[in-house]
């Protein structure tokens, strides 16, 4: 049930933004969420909805947007996008990745010098990206 904890962290966040910024009538608010977090995203909407409507925020829009996941080598520094990594791997391994993100250092190789070091950005977390 981490949906509805993850909801209430991102509705409270909200909150204090709008309140710190000073924001008068916030309509939208853009959400953004990492590729690669493990999310069910149809029971996380559902939560801000039922979350919202008990807060200052109930008037106010929720956007979703899929960031997609990079990766950068720390060998090369060449930077590369993990959705054409992993377009030639099979079904079940994509799906280990995904419910252990670290473990694409076994499947995964810097395209440019075969390096398995590299890191990984923007795949995982929700973010609030922008309220208007
Ligand atoms: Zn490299």
């Amino acid at each position: 049930m981490h949906e509805w904890a993850l909801a209430q962290s991102v509705i409270d966040a909200t909150i204090k933004i709008v309140k710190e910024e000073g924001i008068t009538s916030p309509r939208r608010v853009t959400v953004g969420i990492g590729e690669l977090q493990d999310i069910d995203l149809d029971i996380f909407k559902k939560a801000i909805d039922d979350i919202k409507k008990t807060t200052s925020l109930k008037e106010v829009e929720f956007v979703y947007k899929t960031n997609p996941a990079v990766l950068k080598c720390n060998n090369c520094g060449h930077e590369w996008m993990y959705h054409d990594s992993v377009k030639e791997l099979s079904e079940e391994e994509r799906e280990n990745i995904h419910f252990i993100p670290e473990i694409v250092h076994i499947y995964v190789r810097c395209p440019v010098c075969g390096s398995s070091d590299f890191e990984m950005k923007n795949g995982r977390g929700v973010f609030i990206e922008r309220i208007e």
